[in-house]
Parts: C-alpha cells; structure tokens; sequence
C-alpha cells in the first residue's frame, strides 16, 4: 500500500479503480504566415465559437453548482475578449508574422507567468484560467473542441490538472472521484469542485502520477485528502465502514433535503451549519444547511506571515456570503489566544490560557487590527445577509465599547462613500457565565445571542475542555449549563433578540427537545450533522 495526501474540497470516500485519461496534447507549432488579416480571421472565428462553447458550459454549470459559482464561466467568457489579452496576440501575429495558435499559446504563458507571479493567492490562481481558455482559442484554432477527461475504465480519473471547463463537463455518473497532480485549492476549479458533490483532490504530486496505472485499486478519502494505492486489507475494512457511514448521511440527504425543519406539532428551528474555513462550503451547501451559524475566522490569520489585509479578509468574507446566496451568515471576529495564535500575534505567556487574554480582550487592545476585521465585515455585508458575532463578551462595557467601534467604522465607510448594508445583524457569543448571567442586560443592546456550550461548560463547571482528565468533569447536561442557556433564551426573547446555540451541544440529539422548548431558534452543527438534527427535529412531537 502506498499512501499519498493533497488537498480535498469536498468530503466523501470512494473505493475504486484509476483511470488515466488519454488527453490530446495541443502541440502548437510556430509558422510563418504572410496572411496576417486571414490569422486575425480565423482567431476572430475562434473567439466565436469559444464564446458559444462557454454559453453552454454556463448553462449546465447553473445546474450543477449553482449562479454563484457558474458566475466563473462568464469571467471566461469576458477574457476571451479582453482588450489587454487580445491586443497582445494581435502583437505578436503582427511583430513576427506566425499564425494565431502560436500567438494565443505565448500569450497565454506570458499572462499566466505574470498571474503566477502576483503576491495575492486568490490572483496567482487565475492562471489557470487564462490557460483554460488559451486551451479553448488553441482547440478551436486547430478545428477541434477541447476534450474531456472521460474515464474509458476506472472511476477514479487521475490527471496532471483539471480546468474549471473540464469540471463541470465531468460525467459523474461515471466519474465518482478526481485526483489531479497540481492545482491549487483557490482556483476556480477548486471552488467549483466544491459544489460537485464528488471528492475532488487537488495537489497530491507527481510522484502521485509517475506511480499510479490504469486499474489499480485506489481509495480516496476526501475528508482528509489522503489517498491510498493499493491498500491492504485493514485499511479496505476501515474505508468500507466509513463509506458505508456516509452512504446513511446520504440517504438522509435524499430522504430530508429541501425540507423543514419542524416537529410533528409543527415548531420550527432554524438548523445551520458552523465553518472554520472556505474549504468547508461545499459540504454546507450538501447538507442543506439553513446558513452558516458560526464562521470561526481565526483561520484567516493562520499560514501567513503577517495580519491579513483588509481586501484579503474581505475576499474571504465576500466568498462565504455570496456562496449562502442570500441565506444569514455570522462570521466571528477572531477569538485569538496564546494558544490559537500566529507567529505575528506576539502574545504574553499565560499559565492557564483559557480563562485570560482571548476574544474580545485581544480584539479591543489591539484596535487597528479590530478595526480591519470590522471594515472587511461591514464592506462584506452588501453581498448577502451578514450577522457580526462577538466573541468571549463578559460585561455591558465590553460590549458597548465593541458597538462604538462598529459605529464609527460605519461613519467612517459613509464618509469615504464605500458600500455597506445597513441591516447587518449584531449578536454576542454566550459563552461565560458572566454574559448568561448579566444576558437580561446584554440582551437589548444586541439583535441575538450565540450560546456558545463549550466554553460556557468549562468555565461554569471549571474543567479545561481540552484536558483528557477533565472529561468526567465535563458534564454537559448538568443542571448548571442548562439554566444558563435557558436564562440567556428567555432574556432575549423577552427583548426580542433571537437565540442559536453554535456549541458542540447543539448537536446533541437528546437535548433537542429540551432546546426547542426553551424556545431556541437556532441550532448551528457540523456540516455532516444537519441532516442527522432535522430528521431528529421532524420526529418530535412536542404537543404530547
Ligand atoms: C463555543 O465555545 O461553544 C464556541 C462555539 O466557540 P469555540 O468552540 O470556537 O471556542
Ligand atoms: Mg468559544
């Protein structure tokens, strides 16, 4: 068994056979040619036809992934004819008298190199979009369409890379996963793999595609990534159970998708789902998620070298909106600790980190960090329904110090007339006995309340979530924890803010009944477990 990792975008197992698709290469030749007009021609004949082709590629995008996503189709559709892309072909059919291939394939190069070489990484992965449709001019210069990695075996297609065109043309009925060599989990390929709903592996290197044949038995594991070539026996046996785990999530898929959440006496809740990362989309989507409940940010200051920019993070935020077209996001500002850190976030050493400097106390010591994070979220805010939640909130002052902060960002975007909704929703994490506790005077300065279960259990029952010992410590139906949440639900509701819980315990199925009494109108899950909380909510019957 050989063992190989990339990088996942969708989360499914699948236990197959390799195919190695046989792929015309388009050798491009450079000739001479006297007829510049009749090249100019024939590239305009090109365009024509990769326009109609890209036409019918966004068509049955929209079907597949969505308008959102299928929106990557009409930015090729724009390059196709981009005055600086095209000016340059024209160059250099005029400066060297060749014919329009040779022109299109050295401009692709010099403008996927200048792509490649930009600082931002959302920037250098359009690279492989302008070689999409060089690719496609290249074709349709030479008479032919562009083919499809279509699988003649197997139904695991391993190639060097995957364009966003092939994607989208994949037949997956026949296709059950892709593993490509290269590629990066921000190019567009990436994202609309997201939303394919097989496992699309990005990454996992040549030695990979040097190793690998047609048939060999291969499992790919798209929640982690990993791949196994040839596996051995256990780890057959332990895939098997696990696809079988996700073959039950997928009859729930089948049986729930598209339905309410309600009970049989007809209550409804809202049941959304918590991300820590773009990557985790596509399983949202999947699952049929009402929103996202909590997006953890934190993860937008890991693997660089220094704070994100304002345009980076809005970027982020930007994508996670657009893609819950129009469905309420809430995105927490960071949640920082000496613990959670990142090398450029010099923090104090702490004996005991969970109960100090994190949260909310990071956030308002360093304002202008603060202070970025809230332009990036409030300019984000025009792209779909935005709730801001704060994290860690202990007092009414820390509160109303944050809602200050947020006007004058607000003041400050008007004066310098940059777009923002003016209905973001403002909310703060429940998640010290401090803020339930004084939730009857929190309540009315906010539009909702985030309970947040698992620091709210280790700091009411003093037991480190993370230490092992603790766990017999770490009772979350005690009696403690209940009554708090129940006290932070009532005290909204009685000024009518809303209430979720994002906590692990929102999962919880024997405490579902419990929550939609208390009047709890939001439980926010893992991804994978929305379906598993409405088939549990639409079982219950709370008249009885
Ligand atoms: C919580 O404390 O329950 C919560 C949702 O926040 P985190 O797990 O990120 O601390
Ligand atoms: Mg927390």
């Amino acid at each position: 068994m050989r063992k190989y990792t990339g990088k996942s975008v969708y989360g499914s197992v699948v236990i197959g056979k390799v195919s190695l698709p046989k792929r015309r290469t388009l050798a491009v030749k450079r000739i001479r040619v006297e007829d510049i007009q009749a090249e100019k021609q024939r590239l305009e004949e090109a365009k024509r036809i990769s326009v109609l082709q890209l036409c019918e590629i966004y068509r049955r995008a929209l079907d597949k992934v969505g308008e959102a996503n299928a929106q990557i189709f009409e930015i090729h559709i724009m390059l196709v004819d981009d005055e600086d892309y095209i000016e340059s072909v024209y160059s250099i059919l005029e400066s060297q008298g060749v014919n329009a291939e040779y022109a299109v394939a050295v401009t692709a190069d010099n403008f996927a190199q200048m792509f490649a070489a930009m600082e931002d990484s959302y920037m250098r992965a359009r690279a492989a979009d302008v070689r999409d449709i060089s690719n496609r001019l290249i074709a349709n210069l030479m008479g032919n369409p562009p083919d499809i990695p279509m699988p003649e075996s197997g139904n695991v297609v391993c190639a060097q890379d995957i364009a966003p065109s092939e994607l989208i043309l994949l037949d997956t009925d026949r296709v059950s996963a892709f593993i490509a060599a290269q590629g990066s989990s921000n190019s567009h390929a990436a994202i609309l793999a997201r939303n394919m709903n097989i496992p699309v592996i990005f990454g996992a290197g040549e030695e990979f595609l040097s190793e690998i044949k047609d048939g060999d038995n291969i499992i790919v594991d798209g929640f982690t990534g990993e791949i196994f070539l040839e596996p051995d026996i256990h780890t057959g046996a332990l895939y098997l159970e696990k696809q079988i785990m996700h073959g039950e999530r997928r009859r729930l898929l089948t049986e729930l998708k598209g339905k309410e959440n309600v009970t049989l006496d007809g209550r409804k809740i809202n049941i959304c789902a918590n991300i820590g990362t773009l990557d985790n989309i596509g399983e949202v989507l999947l699952n049929d998620a009402g929103g996202i409940g909590l997006f953890r940010t934190e993860s937008i200051c890991f693997g660089r070298n220094e704070y994100p920019t304002e345009e980076q993070q809005l970027a982020v935020y930007r994508r996670v909106i657009e893609s819950m077209a129009g469905k309420r996001v809430i995105i927490r500002t960071l949640d920082m600790d000496s613990d959670k850190s990142a090398d450029y976030f010099t923090f104090k050493r702490e004996e005991n980190p969970a109960p100090g400097y994190r949260g909310i106390r990071v956030s308002l010591e360093r304002p202008e960090l603060f202070k970025i994070q809230l332009r990036a979220l409030f300019r984000a805010s025009v792209f779909g329904r935005l709730g801001i939640v704060f994290p860690m909130i202990t007092s009414v002052k820390e509160l109303s110090e944050v809602l200050d902060i947020c006007e004058r960002i607000k003041r400050e975007l008007k004066e310098q007339s940059i777009n923002y909704s003016e209905n973001v929703e403002i909310g703060i994490m429940i998640e010290t006995p401090a803020a339930a506790l004084i939730s009857d005077s929190l309540a009315p300065m906010v539009d909702f309340f985030c309970i947040g279960t698992n620091d709210l259990i280790q700091y009411t029952l003093v037991c480190d979530r993370q230490e092992l010992d603790m766990k017999k410590y770490f009772d979350p139906h005690h009696e403690a924890v209940m009554r708090l949440i129940e006290m932070s639900a009532e005290n909204a509701h009685k000024n009518s803010a809303w209430v979720g819980i994002c906590g692990e315990l929102a999962a919880d199925t024997s405490l579902t009944e419990a929550f939609i009494r208390m009047g709890i109108d939001e439980l926010s899950v893992e991804p994978s477990m929305v379906l598993k909380m409405r088939d549990t909510v639409r079982k219950l019957n709370l008249f009885i």
